[in-house]
């Protein structure tokens, strides 16, 4: 798939020192989100309707990410060092204010650990406690890790 290219592209040429994950969403008004602490970039299945949007919103979230791995918290949301790091990626630093929800949005992180391999799963919220879980990569029973708190930089198209 050409977005999974596109962030390897990425990734090599500018590093964020971890490799962020990508997870698809239903978002409906944001195409695209940025979770600076968990390093995760979220896309909206319902706002991108195509690849090319779809990496454009890739891009513009890894810029989000890049902007803090250089500069910390402060580099967040759409000033000078998100648009630099949109230079370096090779987009023009555009918000498309029609779709832009800028905001600071609190929401729970939950991490998992596999007791089999070692990996770490997170999601957005807790899984029901009753149940067993297994990782779905290898098969290993996942044990609660961390509950936090995470701040969205940002929410736009
Ligand atoms: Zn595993
Ligand atoms: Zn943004």
């Amino acid at each position: 798939m050409a977005a999974e290219k596109r962030l390897a592209e990425m990734c090599e040429a500018f590093p964020l020192g971890y490799t962020p994950k990508v997870v698809w969403r239903g978002y409906r008004v944001t195409a695209g989100l940025a979770y600076y602490r968990v390093g995760v970039i979220g896309l909206s299945t319902r706002v991108l309707k195509d690849e090319k949007a779809v990496i454009e919103t890739l891009v513009h979230e890894y810029a989000h990410l890049l902007a803090v791995a250089r500069h910390g918290v402060r580099a967040a949301g759409h000033g000078a060092a998100w648009q630099r790091a949109m230079r370096d990626l090779g987009q023009e630093p555009k918000v498309r204010h029609n779709y832009e929800v800028e905001r600071n949005v609190a929401r729970q992180s939950v991490t998992y650990l596999c007791l089999r391999c070692g990996k770490h799963v997170v999601r957005a919220r807790r899984l029901p406690r009753r149940r067993k879980y297994v990782h779905a990569q290898c098969g290993g029973d996942l044990r609660l890790a961390k509950v936090e708190r995470i701040t969205v930089v940002a929410s736009d198209a």
